[in-house]
């Protein structure tokens, strides 16, 4: 089997660092991206200057305020402008490898392998893909390289900011055994502090338990993948996007339901979920799928192709309803119900069939899309009910 070389970028205070590149009266100060002081909320990101006074994401703005000195800065996030920089990251990075995987605004995977011939030695590699971000969008970037996805993760944790570590498969169990557990990916709190009750605190602690007895702790499952973790075993596949099939979402429910609104509000839901991994993804379908299943496991899938290819809610919603009510179920109990789109397409023009903000209007919408992304990629980093629709405003 041939072997992988698995590259991982992280741009370094990603927000914050936006914001002193556009910006030069803020480099050198401390700046917290988020909430405004005096208000309810949380820092969304600051620049390592702020986090020198022990500030984070995620910690309550009133906490961050108490903590930062008086020439700190405070913004507002502009989630368009780290939308439109994550795409041009994206791109430059597509130069080194065309196999890119996003897994959040400020982050990606890429597989390098075989790239020596071309680049050199992996650090040249990794130099040519920091040297790379910057040229593209004046940031910098950290980036891990390993034989798979954690170990290059664990890599570009490494050294912040502006790091490159190479970590060569033979140094992979040197590299992970002095590190405390939390800091190994998948090791929740929970586990964590189960494995210190047993006196285990490193991962080169757990590397000297049996399998059987981190089974017998934790679970079979979450035993055996503790101890393929701690040997540095993990995947190494890189994921572009488009080797996506389909993205669908679908809901159980615990008993048959008739309600019209509810069935409709769950699609409703479902085509969000969709939408949202869809355009995360930079993925746009043609393929509308409906699947119901009616009492006693009857299921159905209908489609619709759009002449558009899209990655909104609203058209994804729009057409899995009308597949719904075309349907030959009316009235009949519903037991799951999910959409799906598929047939994904370059954007050819815009799909301007539905309107989210309710307008009647036609033609492009570059600023929905945006602040479609905007929302999608604070959802990523911070999680669902972070961020409802506004314009993101600039303060100071
Ligand atoms: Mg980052």
């Amino acid at each position: 089997m041939r072997q992988r070389l698995i590259l991982h970028a992280d741009l370094d205070a990603f927000f914050a660092s936006v914001e002193q590149r556009d910006r030069p009266e803020y480099r050198a100060r401390p700046v917290v991206v988020g909430a405004e002081p005096g208000r309810r909320g949380v820092v969304a990101a600051c620049s390592y200057e702020a986090r020198r006074y022990g500030v984070h994401s995620a910690m309550p703005i009133s906490e961050a305020v108490r903590r930062l000195p008086p020439e700190t800065v405070y913004v507002r996030p502009r989630m368009a402008v780290y939308a439109a920089v994550s795409r041009e990251v994206l791109a430059a990075l597509a130069t080194i490898s065309p196999v890119v995987e996003p897994v959040s605004i400020d982050e990606a995977y890429l597989d390098v392998s075989g790239l020596e011939r071309l680049f050199g030695s992996p650090e040249a590699i990794g130099r040519r893909a920091r040297d790379a971000v910057r040229e593209a969008v004046g940031l910098s970037a950290s980036v891990g390289i390993g034989p798979n996805r954690l170990v290059a993760k664990l890599a570009s944790e490494h050294r912040k900011p502006d790091g490159l570590t190479v970590i060569p498969r033979e140094g992979v169990q040197d590299f992970l055994d002095p590190m405390p557990l939390p800091v190994l990916h998948g090791v929740g709190a929970k586990t964590a502090r189960a494995l210190e009750r047993m006196g285990l605190r490193t991962v080169g602690d757990v590397r000297r338990v049996a399998i059987e007895e981190l089974r017998r702790r934790l679970g079979r499952v979450a035993g055996a993948r503790l101890y393929e973790r701690c040997r540095g075993i993990a995947s190494d596949t890189v994921n572009p996007g488009t080797s996506r099939k389909s993205i669908s979402k679908e809901i159980t429910f615990e008993e048959d339901i008739r309600d019209l609104e509810m069935l409709r509000d769950t699609l409703r839901w479902a085509a969000r979920e969709v939408g949202h991994v869809a355009r995360r993804e930079g993925l746009k379908g043609t393929v509308v799928t409906l699947k119901i299943r009616l009492e006693g496991f009857e299921t159905h899938t209908r489609t619709h192709t759009l002449s558009v290819p899209t990655a909104r809610d609203q058209v994804i919603f729009r057409e899995g309803w009308a597949l719904f009510q075309a349907g030959d179920w009316s009235e009949r109990p519903v037991r799951l119900l999910g959409v799906g789109i598929a047939g994904w397409k370059a954007d050819a023009g815009t799909d301007d069939q539905g309107d989210l903000f309710g307008g009647a209007e036609s033609g492009p919408k570059p600023k929905e899309e945006r602040i479609y992304q905007a929302l999608d990629a604070v959802t990523a980093k911070f999680g669902k009910g972070t961020v409802g629709f506004g314009v993101p405003r600039r303060k100071g």
